[in-house]
């Protein structure tokens, strides 16, 4: 990377807005998972639209390839650096509005954590449902840009469901102003979902509004053994049809996902003891903060009744609604503490679940003598999360490939997705044609040509 790049976007973006050399920390580098590790030349770090617009469009006369990254949380490697890529971080755009209370919406730049628009939020008396492990890192640009998912989506749908209007540049520098706060606007196509679930592809979101909530007037989160999976499906059913509306979570892990979170994350504590067949953790959210804790535990005693629960415990406190998430939550730390471990994030029809760990046990001990598979997830929503190794083998002798292809070939057999909530990124991309069409790929490839035709943004992500 030539001295005159530096030069040139140091006079647009100023100091501190360029790193280069040493100074490029391993946060603009190095992913949630560790895996990187490509030191970019440049940073650039914009603390503007006006200055992103600027920059975007000298990359794009440059032909200068660009990383885009947020909270670097993303799991199928999007924001890590490639060779010769500059890396756009919005870690300068971070300013949260306060809410529109009347209209209930609220505008964060990119760069924003999520947690802090949670907390906005909050502090007005509303409530932004988005929600998932990664809150206090993962940015709202990252959160828009992978179309986020995380623990409420039974509720209050995913993050294109949250999403009122955006800001996005495109990569020549174009700044496209979405930003509609209201829900209705059939105005020809609703360009800001070409922006939602793109991973950084189709241009570089700035900012957005955001759709707010009544705050909820009661939570309360029960975590249960259950003994078979048509309990797990009954007792879904079950919650579904006594709380409706209220249901905010139904979260489910098998038992070796349990036992490995209470063996190897050290700040959780077991909710119940060990030799369920599953976990899970549900949660209400409704309106009336008096009787809404009886109702709740009624709806579990009835379902003590039926015999769809083997045993239950039920929140009594704020701290105890916070330790039975950080339980659930523990599931991608129990994950990640096994290196190397092959993870995935796919949707399948509930009734497609029951058998699957058994299946999966079964093919592939094709390929070695004790796999390990832990399963849990969103599965009120029909997305599971699952990671595979083979225990007792050394990291270099994994057999890495051999289990992404026998569980996508499963996934596909059962018309399932590939990537539920996480993208593709670069980590999934030879799996992409399993879940989409050679028509749908070849329209999504002319988009992208539309908008990019130099290829500059996150390329190689999604396609290959
Ligand atoms: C512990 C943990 C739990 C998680 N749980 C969930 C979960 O429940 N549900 C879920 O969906 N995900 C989950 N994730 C994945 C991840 O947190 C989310 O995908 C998150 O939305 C990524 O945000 P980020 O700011 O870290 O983005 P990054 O990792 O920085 O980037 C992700 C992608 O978005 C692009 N991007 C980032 N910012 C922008 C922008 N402003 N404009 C355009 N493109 C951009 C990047 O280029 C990259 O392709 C989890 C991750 C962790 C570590």
């Amino acid at each position: 990377m030539t001295d005159s790049h530096y030069e040139a976007l140091g006079a647009l973006l100023g100091r501190g807005g360029v790193l280069r050399g040493a100074d490029i920390g391993p946060r603009y580098f190095t992913d949630w998972r560790g895996e990187g590790p490509v030191r970019p030349e440049l940073v650039l770090r914009p603390a503007t639209t006006k200055e992103m617009s600027q920059i975007l469009a000298y990359c794009h006369r440059e032909s200068l390839s660009v990383a885009v990254q947020g909270g670097m949380t993303g799991l199928v490697r999007g924001a890590v650096p490639q060779p010769g890529e500059v890396v756009i971080a919005t870690d300068r755009m971070t300013a949260v509005a306060a809410p529109d209370v009347a209209g209930r919406t609220i505008v964060a730049e990119a760069g924003a954590p999520l947690q802090a628009v949670q907390e906005a939020a909050e502090a007005a008396g509303l409530f932004f449902p988005l929600d998932l492990g990664a809150r206090g890192s993962c940015t709202i640009g990252g959160n828009i840009a992978t179309n986020a998912g995380g623990n409420r989506v039974i509720r209050y749908g995913m993050t294109r469901d949250l999403v009122l209007g955006l800001e996005a540049v495109q990569a020549d520098g174009t700044v496209i102003d979405a930003m509609g706060s209201y829900i209705k606007n059939n105005t020809g196509y609703d360009l800001k979902q070409m922006f939602i679930g793109a991973e950084g592809t189709l241009g570089i979101v700035t900012r957005a509004v955001l759709r707010l909530f009544p705050r909820p007037q009661s939570q309360a989160v029960a975590y249960c053994g259950l003994d078979s999976f048509d309990a797990v499906v009954g007792f879904l059913a079950h919650m579904q049809t006594t709380i409706g509306a209220s249901l905010s979570a139904f979260e489910v892990l098998w038992s070796a996902t349990y036992d490995a979170i209470c063996e190897k994350v050290p700040q959780v504590r077991a909710a119940l003891p060990r030799g369920h067949r599953f976990y899970v953790l549900t949660e209400m959210m409704g309106s009336d903060g008096a009787r809404d804790p009886e109702r709740f535990e009624e709806t579990l005693g009835m379902a003590l009744e039926q015999g769809l629960l083997a045993d239950a415990v039920v929140s009594k406190s704020d701290a105890e609604v916070r330790a039975l998430w950080e339980l659930r939550d523990g599931m991608a730390h129990a994950m990640g503490a096994e290196r190397p471990i092959v993870s995935f994030d796919i949707s399948l029809a509930v009734s497609d679940m029951a058998d699957l760990e058994q299946v999966l046990s079964d093919r592939l001990r094709a390929h070695m003598a004790d796999p390990m598979i832990l399963i849990g997830g969103h599965l009120g929503d029909g997305n599971l999360h699952l990671a595979v190794r083979a225990n007792g083998v050394a990291p270099e002798d994994q057999p890495l490939q051999a289990i992404e292809r026998e569980v996508y070939a499963l996934v596909g057999a059962r018309r399932g997705s590939v990537s539920a909530e996480h993208g593709i990124g670069l980590s999934k991309r030879a799996y992409l044609p399993q879940s989409r069409s050679p028509q749908e790929i070849a329209m999504m490839r002319s988009l992208r040509g539309a908008l990019d035709p130099k290829g500059i943004l996150n390329r190689g992500r999604i396609f290959g």
